[in-house]
């Protein structure tokens, strides 16, 4: 759980500062940073959301016999 939330938030804060980089273009469909971005942000709610996953992630940190 703790892998896949800092995984996937570093995935979506690298895209995003792609997009910066890249600015107005880096919005339209001619560079595959829109993708990359879009595809990010959809890793942060698929196979569970992350906010969801850290409640998890911590109440198995406090109670570990309850995984
Ligand atoms: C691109 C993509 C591919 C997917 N592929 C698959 C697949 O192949 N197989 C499959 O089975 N499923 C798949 N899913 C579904 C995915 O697993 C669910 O979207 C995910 O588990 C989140 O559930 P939900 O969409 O019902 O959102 P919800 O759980 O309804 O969450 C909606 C919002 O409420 C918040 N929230 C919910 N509960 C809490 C809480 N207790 N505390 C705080 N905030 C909360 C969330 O953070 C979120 O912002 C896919 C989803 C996406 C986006």
């Amino acid at each position: 759980m703790m892998a896949k939330v800092t995984a996937t938030e570093h995935a979506f804060e690298v895209a995003s500062d792609a997009i910066q980089m890249f600015g107005g273009n880096g919005l339209t469909c001619e560079y595959p940073v829109e993708k990359i971005f879009r595809d990010a942000r959809a890793s942060m709610i698929e196979d569970g959301c992350n906010q969801v996953l850290a409640i998890k992630g911590g109440y198995s940190l406090i109670n570990p016999e309850w995984l």
